[in-house]
C-alpha cells in the first residue's frame, strides 16, 4: 500500500493533534482558541455601563485576553479587592470582566500591579 498518498491529509503533525476540549483533531476543532495572556499585548479598556432594569452601574473592563484561567483569576481578585460582585464573559472577540459599581479608582492600580495597562 502506498502510505504517502494515504497520509496526505494527516501528514502535518500539527493537524493530527487533538483538541483538549472537544477531543477533535485540531483541523476539525471549532473551539475558540485560548490566548496566552503573557504573549498577548493588550491595553484593557475600562468603561462604565448601566445594567439591567434597576440601572445599576457596572465597571466593564474590556479588551482582555480571551483566556478563561486568566479572566477567572483576575475577576476573583477584583471582586475581592472591590468587595463587590462581578463576572467575566468570553462571548465576543475579547475577554470582558464586569465588576458591580463604579470601581475604576480601585481597579486601575490593581491592574497596574498585575502588569496590565489600562485606559478609560
Ligand atoms: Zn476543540
Amino acid at each position: 500500500m502506498n502510505k504517502t498518498t494515504r497520509l496526505v491529509y494527516s501528514s502535518d503533525p500539527e493537524l493530527n493533534k487533538k483538541c483538549l476540549k472537544c477531543k477533535e483533531v485540531v483541523s476539525e476543532c471549532t473551539c475558540v482558541p485560548e490566548v496566552d495572556p503573557k504573549s498577548y499585548k493588550f491595553v484593557a479598556v475600562m468603561r462604565m455601563e448601566k445594567q439591567g432594569r434597576g440601572g445599576k452601574t457596572v465597571t466593564v473592563i474590556d479588551q482582555l485576553p480571551k483566556n478563561e484561567i486568566f479572566l477567572k483569576t483576575l475577576t476573583t481578585l477584583l471582586k475581592k479587592k472591590c468587595g463587590s460582585g462581578g463576572n467575566y464573559l468570553m462571548d465576543g472577540k475579547e475577554g470582558v470582566i464586569e465588576i458591580q459599581g463604579d470601581k475604576r479608582e480601585i481597579i486601575r492600580p490593581l491592574l497596574l500591579k498585575e502588569g496590565i495597562k489600562s485606559k478609560g
